[in-house]
């Protein structure tokens, strides 16, 4: 089962974390597709807003997944944690600047990634049974995900008390604090949820809204006030330790169990974040300077330790006697330099996008890589161009200087030929990824090239068609190495969906052709079950209703109708204007059959399938027309054989 429900109606995005036998504890994998699905939602003008929820009644999240963490640093390997918190925080800060509403729903445990998650979004929904807390301290971390910055602008000295000890907010003290905007009894989310998805405007949440009970912690505030302000940790001790209050008693009680080096960091960066200059970069790169240096120099692994692998609840904590100097105060919180954080996007958006063939895919393509911030410099020989998109006048001009090249063309024999011109003129390192619908050996050519060259290849071609590439939502299947990959990554998150790593070079052709031979034969298979129900007196409708959900249905029939009129919108609705040629299906088809060849495959299917596109192309009217115009080829005609 997967840990995380992403799905969309026509108004909202809605995110599930679905793990609740783990808390939703976070996982580094699920905060990855959390940020893709941001990304595609932050572009697409038909959603209006986001919701975060979750499954299970004891936590909306309790953290990042710490396990992980502790195996890989054990192991000496401190990179895994340092890339993970660098790409949690990216998500975070993510969610603080979103460009539409993002809505949370809290129950239960709110803690540490959770806060990171859900109390950064426009309207944080607490409940009854919310409870949330910054406890990192407890594990030898600072409070991180951008929780220094709510800390920070938390009344008086609250942040300092809430970071140090690990207080566990109520609803009411979460409003207090500014980790929450508003309070609704639970039994309300699920309806409320499903409104905000139909479409209502988030100015319900505030109508649903109540006044909770009082809080408790603003009722400590005073105390906290007296005890909390000095300069450092040592300061917050001597005072609780000349008061014999109740309140002073449990506070030593809750900071006794800590980390003294992670709450003397934590005072001293809610220090240094407070004034004019508060902003959630400057927080989150504090916290990323402790992070980074967490595992080799601060408690945390001996934190973790104790709290989740021996269980044994005593840590043994650097500077146990609460004695933590400056010096060491300093070390963990120096700047990091080039290993700083860098809230990558922003460095994306430096990409140079070198883009060439600007046609039914591409233009939209390249469109959505300039909408979402990338320099794109387009050429295509036929003199297209794209929103957004600098027109360059040659191939070369549009490769010079680009840090990454794409190239979507009609077929291998272009590509080779675009190749040979780029490659000479690219950076050294450079990514050459060629999204085109090629034969295998053209994709290896090239990869071989580039290789020549000193440019990194990926062959990723698509599935999704020109709705998908418009929308973002194309499906990459990529050939070439996981670094190579890695470099092409964030490119496939801005124009598509999913994005899998078939394989060495040639890869990603070889599972492009055999899904378009699937494609090939069940778009054939669908219109003239058409021609057939049509002679039959049956109506498309009624046909579409039936064979959409019964065992008949595919893409064809479900997403690209082939009959006019039916489904949803499809070439058939613009007079099979393309979409997707029947000359480019007419390709694809041969490449199947090539590779087939070659390899001694079986493909009757396949072969029919050719052979009728074949006619249709060459033969017939179908240059020119959407693939999906097998439909009226069929109906005109009588049976043959
Ligand atoms: P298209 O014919 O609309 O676009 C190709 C573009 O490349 C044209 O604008 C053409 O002028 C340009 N071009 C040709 N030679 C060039 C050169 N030497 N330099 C620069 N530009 C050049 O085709 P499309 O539908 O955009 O498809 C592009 C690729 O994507 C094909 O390989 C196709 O098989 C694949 N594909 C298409 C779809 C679809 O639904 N259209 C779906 C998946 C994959």
């Amino acid at each position: 089962m997967s840990d995380i429900v992403i799905r969309q109606t026509a108004h909202a995005g809605r995110i599930t974390l679905a793990r609740p036998e783990a808390l939703n504890a976070m996982t580094y994998e699920m905060c990855l597709q959390i940020e893709a699905a941001l990304d595609r939602w932050a572009r697409d003008e038909r959603i209006a807003l986001v919701v975060l929820d979750a499954e299970g009644d004891k936590a909306f999240c309790a953290g990042g997944d710490i396990a992980q963490l502790y195996e890989t640093g054990m192991a000496g390997d401190y990179a895994f944690g340092q890339r993970f918190w660098a790409d949690e925080y990216r998500l975070n800060a993510k969610i603080f600047n979103y460009p539409k509403p993002v809505i949370s729903f809290l129950q239960g445990f709110t803690m540490g990634g959770g806060v990171g998650l859900g109390c950064h979004g426009t309207h944080r929904i607490v409940g009854e049974s919310s409870r949330i807390a910054m406890p990192e301290c407890g594990i030898g971390l600072i409070p991180d995900v951008g929780g220094t910055l709510i800390l920070a602008l938390a009344p008086g000295r609250v942040g300092e008390y809430l970071g140090t000890t690990g207080y566990r907010m109520g609803p009411a003290d979460a409003l207090f604090a500014g980790f929450a905007d508003h309070f609704i009894p639970q039994d309300a989310w699920p309806g409320l949820i499903a409104q905000l998805e139909d479409g209502a405007s988030v100015d319900i949440i505030k109508h649903a809204a109540q006044d909770p009970d009082a809080s408790a912690l603003a009722d400590l505030q005073p105390e906290i006030e007296r005890h909390f302000a000095g300069e450092g940790l040592s300061d917050i001790l001597t005072t609780l330790q000349t008061d014999d209050s109740d309140f002073a008693k449990d506070t030593l009680k809750l900071l006794h169990r800590n980390s003294p080096l992670a709450m003397a960091c934590t005072v001293e960066v809610l220090h240094r974040l407070r004034g004019p200059t508060l902003s959630m970069a400057k927080a989150l790169d504090h916290e990323y300077r402790f992070t980074y240096r967490a595992m080799q120099h601060g408690d945390l692994l001996e934190g973790i330790r104790a709290a989740i692998i021996d269980k044994d609840r005593t840590p043994k904590w650097q500077y146990a006697d609460m004695r933590v100097p400056a010096i060491a105060v300093s070390k963990m919180l120096m700047p990091l330099g080039k290993n700083a954080l860098t809230l990558e996007d922003v460095a994306m958006t430096k990409t140079n996008v070198g883009f060439i063939g600007l046609g039914n895919m591409g233009a939209p393509m390249a469109a959505n890589l300039a909408k979402a911030g990338l320099h794109v410099i387009g050429y295509d020989t036929a003199g297209t161009t794209a929103e957004g998109v600098t027109q360059a006048q040659s191939a070369i001009e549009a490769a010079q200087g680009a840090d990454i090249v794409l190239s979507m063309l009609p077929n291998g024999a272009i590509l080779r030929d675009v190749a040979s011109t780029v490659l000479p003129v690219m950076k050294p390192g450079a990514l050459f990824l060629d999204c085109s619908t090629v034969d295998v050996d053209s994709a290896r050519a090239v990869a071989q090239a580039a290789r020549d060259a000193s440019v990194q290849f990926v062959d990723a071609p698509v599935s999704g068609g020109v709705g998908g590439a418009a929308a973002g939502t194309l499906t990459f299947m990529a050939g070439g190495s996981a670094e190579a990959f890695e470099t092409a990554r964030p490119l496939f998150d801005i124009m598509g969906q999913k994005a899998v790593h078939c394989g060495a070079p040639g890869a990603g052709q070889a599972a492009k052709i055999c899904n378009n031979m699937i494609l090939g034969a069940t778009m054939i298979a669908t219109c003239e079950a058409f021609a057939l129900a049509d002679k039959l007196g049956l109506d498309r409708q009624k046909m579409f209703d039936v064979v959409s959900t019964s065992s008949g249905y595919s893409w064809s029939m479900n997403a690209y109708c082939p009959a006019p009129g039916v489904g949803p919108q499809s070439p058939a609705d613009n007079d099979y204007t393309p979409g997707f040629a029947a000359e480019l299906m007419l390709k694809d088809l041969g490449l199947s059959q090539q590779a087939a060849e070659a390899v001694d495959a079986d493909t009757p299917m396949g072969a029919r399938a050719l052979a009728l596109y074949r006619a249709f192309v060459e033969e017939e009217d179908g240059r020119g027309k959407d693939f999906s115009a097998m439909l009226p080829r069929f109906t005109q005609r009588s049976r043959t054989e």
